[in-house]
């Protein structure tokens, strides 16, 4: 704007604007990130209105998560704030902070971006890991005030206001008789400093400045102090030049047993940008309260990464093979097998590991084989029905690969000795 000589009035308002919204200054803002997210949003122009705040539940967003709640029953629950997520090839483990771990076959994270950096986790890639990390938020906090009607329309107005020189960036009507403000980031300073029992009222007197006295006694007004609230630490609205490369597209994509449930390096919107990884479906069992959490799973056999050594065969095996749950039981066609495993070599972040794996006879659908797998069949006999009808039958001394993604039948005709190499990306 300063290249083409617009008037400082001009860059006051834009910068105005972007408090409002709790962003950053024009000058600390990235292009690209705008563009990204006024293209994710089919807008034309930096944030219409109607574009950015045209869907929302009719019967009021608390809907949703009663709907869940009500579906979910005792599944949810409350109060248990989530320590650790610990993903493995074969089961995630998330880790309360009383100590309690819930085993399930996977997670799906929506935990915003702030705490989930508190929150310890393992068997995902370092890459993945690096652009959590690197997300920024606005510590941001909001304030609603509710009035009996939309005064501001008998007067002609739309209920927005952009304040240069208050606690809020600004306010907007955010649906009938109610009216939204933000408290940028940048503002948060002075908000906290005002004395708790002052602040609803100096709120309102700023509201009843940009709008005369008609703003003077709602019914209602709230304040939530997000940005400094420990469980979500604000949320992600800014994007500061060289943020977009440097998250890069690792935390918005799912691996295969863990699952961001916001949008996140990809978040196209301004309010609902949160990223998001809290621990979900605890499935499988919930061993009682005072276990302790279990150590990180590490090959209980086999040799340092450093060392060469051959893999051991019949019969001498058999005397590694532990007891093992590579089976998810949720893809379960017959009943589970009985099956044994040992790790010969695993990699520290646990992602490529090389095994044994003994199985009784079973079947079961995969939707996604989790990795990369090469296989050789010492004994027995497995047969792959691929979902478009191919099928394969393999026997002792046949090896092949399954490819991460692919969906069918694995079924294991008889007792089953097979060696792997298995990577999970
Ligand atoms: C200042 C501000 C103003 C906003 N204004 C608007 C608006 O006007 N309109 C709009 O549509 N959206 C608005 N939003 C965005 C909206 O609030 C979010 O998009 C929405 O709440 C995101 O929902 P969520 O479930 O992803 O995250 P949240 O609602 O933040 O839920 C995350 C949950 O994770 C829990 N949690 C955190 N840590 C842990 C842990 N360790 N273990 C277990 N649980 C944990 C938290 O307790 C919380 O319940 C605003 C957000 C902010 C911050």
């Amino acid at each position: 704007m300063r290249a083409r000589s617009a008037c400082s009035t001009a860059i006051g308002r834009s910068s105005s604007c972007r408090l409002a919204l709790a962003d950053e200054s024009i000058e600390h803002t990235s292009m690209l990130a705008d563009l990204r997210r006024e293209s994710a949003a089919g807008a034309e122009g930096f944030y219409n209105y109607d574009v950015w705040e045209n869907e929302r539940v009719l019967e009021g967003s608390a809907t949703v998560a009663l709907t869940m709640a009500e579906q979910l029953g005792d599944r949810i629950r409350c109060s248990s704030p989530v320590g650790a997520i610990r993903i493995s090839p074969h089961r995630c483990e998330v880790m309360l902070t009383t100590g309690e771990v819930l085993t399930a076959a996977n997670v799906v994270c929506a935990v915003p971006a702030g705490p989930l950096r508190g929150i310890s986790i393992s068997g995902i890639s370092d890459t993945k890991l690096a652009s959590l990390h690197r997300q920024k938020s606005a510590l941001a906090a909001k304030f609603v005030a509710v009035y009996d009607h939309s005064f501001w329309e008998g007067a002609g107005l739309n209920g927005v206001a952009y304040m240069e020189h208050n606690i809020l960036g600004g306010v907007w009507a955010q649906s009938a008789g109610i009216m939204s403000g933000l408290v940028p980031p940048q503002r948060m300073g002075t908000y906290l400093a005002t004395p708790r029992h002052h602040l609803g009222q100096a709120l309102i007197d700023e509201v009843v400045d940009a709008f005369g006295d008609a703003a003077a006694t709602p019914a209602k007004t709230y304040t939530r102090s997000w940005g400094t609230a420990p469980w979500t630490q604000g949320y992600v609205t800014a994007w500061r030049p060289g943020d977009v490369m440097g998250v890069g597209p690792c935390t918005a994509r799912a691996s295969r047993r863990s699952t961001c449930a916001g949008p996140t390096s990809g978040c196209p919107a301004t309010w609902k940008a949160p990223c998001a990884l809290a621990a979900a479906s605890p499935a499988k069992s919930s061993p009682p309260a005072d276990s302790p959490p279990s150590p990180p799973t590490r090959p209980t056999t086999g040799t340092a990464v450093s060392s060469a050594a051959r893999i051991p065969t019949t019969p001498d095996v058999d005397s590694l093979l532990k007891p093992s749950d590579h089976v998810d039981p949720a893809h379960l066609r017959t009943a589970a097998p009985a099956e044994t495993a040992a790790t010969h070599l695993a990699s520290a972040d646990e992602k490529f590991s090389v095994g044994t794996w003994r199985a009784e006879p079973y079947a079961e659908y995969i939707e996604a084989y989790p990795g990369d797998e090469y296989t050789r069949i010492i004994e027995g006999r497995v047969t792959l029905t691929q979902d478009d009808g191919t099928t394969w039958t393999f026997g002792p001394g046949d090896a092949f690969t399954i490819a991460a993604g692919w969906r069918g039948e694995y079924r294991v005709d008889e007792p089953l000795l097979k060696q792997f190499a298995y990577y999970i990306p």
